[in-house]
């Protein structure tokens, strides 16, 4: 490739790959037994290509290839330029996780165009991409999607502030004394990145904003920056003519003090509150769990409705669920990801063999790290140590480290 490169955009994939085409620039390399599924499942990419090449330029890198690493890989995907690494956990037979790679594909404007300097700026990469991934499902699957992706990122955030170890660690700028790399990649930079743009976009108006980004990546295509040194030039180039959309202690508080402003978006999603309605149905014993009205119900509502479960719920509606729906058993890895972290908080041990199995297979961080402390938290740590034994050697060693740090601290 003739683009130049920071290092750690720089990977090798080596294995029994088989490919296949999807255009005349676009491909999926991928194990036997999962590439035509793969394909079937990315077969949108062109569609997400020619939706971010209308919003900010055309694409700079030539080819665009997708590879299908092995369920230890512990993202959900890896940005390397030409060639996105993406786990197989996305493949869920519908194109309901596929989100990742829109995720993946608009690193090649922002992160892979421009980066971050430093990993204390994080946010300036994931932030924005996390922005234009939604902006892509906005454009291809419509208004409800997007809205109903945001919400769910607004959760996680809540989620990952919650858990963080520190408050600096909730500010967008992480702290001069991050201990690692990794512990800026919390969804303090994506989700929390992506609503301070979102929050930008709205106070200047998509039409402005869209521009302005456009512009961007333009200035700054194949370069390394900083927070500051977007700050700056927003001022210059969005601010200056606009002065009255946004105040300095608002970006101020955005950027650089612990924990989300209120002029955080809250996505209302009318397709959740329906799901809401239903569960109260449920809760309060009006209806049974076999007669919910789950029929049309995507995999967002389905995560939606398992997440804004109360911790306190019974035993016997676990099992009503999961005999209606066979939750434990789901093929669709976010879904059981939500299930097991109910499951475990309530103790519902019908659920405990699939998530080793689960534990055993997967390496994604995203899903093992939360399970692994809700283990330790709530009285398996013991159970979860075996396992832990067991899966260790085909986690990637990232995932490795990370979990030892979650055993070391409930210590
Ligand atoms: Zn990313």
């Amino acid at each position: 490739m003739p683009q130049p490169i920071p290092a750690y955009l720089l990977a090798i994939a080596v294995g029994d790959f088989e490919f296949k085409a999807i255009n005349d620039h676009i491909g999926v390399y991928a194990e036997r037994y999962i590439l035509d599924a793969s394909v079937a499942e990315f077969e949108d990419t062109p569609l997400m290509e020619e939706a971010i090449n209308d919003l900010y330029g055309p694409y700079k890198w030539g080819r665009y290839d997708m590879i299908v690493l092995p369920a230890s890989f512990p993202f959900g995907g890896m940005e390397n330029p030409r060639l996105s690494f993406l786990t197989p956990t996305l493949i869920a037979g519908d194109k309901s996780l596929t989100n990742v790679v829109a995720h993946e594909l608009a690193h090649s404007w922002s992160g892979n165009l421009v980066t971050n300097s430093t990993w204390r700026d994080a946010w300036l990469n994931e932030g924005f991409t996390s922005y234009v991934e939604n902006r892509v499902m906005e454009v291809l699957y419509g208004e409800d999607r997007a809205v109903m992706e945001r919400a769910l990122d607004r959760q996680s955030l809540s989620r990952d502030v919650a858990a963080a170890d520190r408050p600096e660690l909730t500010a967008l700028k992480m702290p001069a004394d991050l201990a690692h790399p990794d512990d800026a990649f919390s969804q303090v930079s994506y989700a929390g990145g992506m609503f301070f743009v979102k929050f930008l976009e709205e106070r200047f108006g998509r039409e402005k904003f869209d521009i302005f980004l456009r512009n961007y990546f333009d200035q700054f295509a194949f370069d390394s920056i900083t927070t500051e040194e977007f700050l700056s030039y927003f001022e210059d180039n969005l601010w200056a003519d606009n002065p009255d959309a946004v105040t300095k202690e608002e970006i101020d508080a955005w950027v650089y003090e612990p924990g989300f402003p209120d002029t955080i978006e809250e996505p209302t999603s009318d397709a959740f509150e329906k799901v809401s309605g239903q569960q109260r149905l449920l809760l309060s014993g009006d209806i049974a769990a076999a007669d919910l009205l789950t029929e049309n119900w995507s995999t967002h509502e389905w995560l939606h409705f398992i997440n804004t479960m109360p911790d306190g719920i019974f035993i016997g509606l676990f099992n009503d669920l999961d005999s209606a729906y066979d939750l434990s058993n789901s093929q669709n890895a976010e879904i059981a990801f939500a299930w097991y972290m109910k499951a475990i908080k309530a103790g519902y041990e019908p659920a405990m063999a699939p998530l080793e199995g689960f534990l055993l297979h997967v390496g994604r961080g995203k899903f093992i790290y939360p399970l692994y402390r809700t283990l330790i938290e709530n009285g398996r740590g013991e159970w979860a140590g075996e396992i832990f034994a067991q899966a260790k050697p085909g986690y990637h060693p990232i995932a490795q480290r990370r979990i030892a740090a979650i055993f070391a601290e409930a210590e």
